[in-house]
C-alpha cells in the first residue's frame, strides 16, 4: 500500500492543467505556396518557392568600381558597363535568378505538377 486514492488524484489533476496545445499553423506545403501565388499573380522562385517581388541584383562590388575609377580611368568605364550588364531581377530568399509569373507557362506548369 504505497500511494493512496488522494495521492492518485492529484497526479491526474497536474497531468490535465498541463500547457493547452500551442495553435502553430502548419506549414503550407510547396504546391499550397504556388497555388496562393497565383491567386495573388505574384513572381514565384521556381527554386525555393518564395513568392512576391523579385530583388534587383548587381553583381560585383560598389567599392571595386569606386577604387577601379580613382586608379585608371578605363578600366573603371568599364567595370561599371559591367555591373549594370549584368543586374538581373531574382528571388529575395535564395538570388536564384529563375523567378516567373505565376500565370506563366511554367508558373502553371508548377501548380498542376
Ligand atoms: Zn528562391
Amino acid at each position: 500500500m504505497g500511494i493512496s486514492g488522494a495521492e492518485i488524484q492529484r497526479q491526474n489533476n497536474k497531468k490535465k492543467s498541463a500547457q493547452p496545445p500551442s495553435k502553430q499553423p502548419p506549414k503550407k506545403p510547396f504546391k499550397q505556396r504556388y497555388k496562393e501565388a497565383a491567386a495573388a499573380n505574384q513572381p514565384v522562385c521556381v527554386n525555393c518557392g518564395y513568392q512576391g517581388k523579385p530583388k534587383l541584383y548587381t553583381k560585383g562590388s560598389i567599392f571595386i568600381e569606386i577604387i577601379a575609377w580613382l586608379m585608371f580611368l578605363l578600366p573603371g568605364v568599364i567595370y561599371s558597363l559591367w555591373r549594370h550588364a549584368s543586374r538581373y531581377k531574382g528571388c529575395p530568399q535564395c538570388s536564384a535568378q529563375n523567378m516567373v509569373p505565376s500565370s506563366s507557362p511554367v508558373g502553371r506548369k508548377l501548380l498542376n505538377g
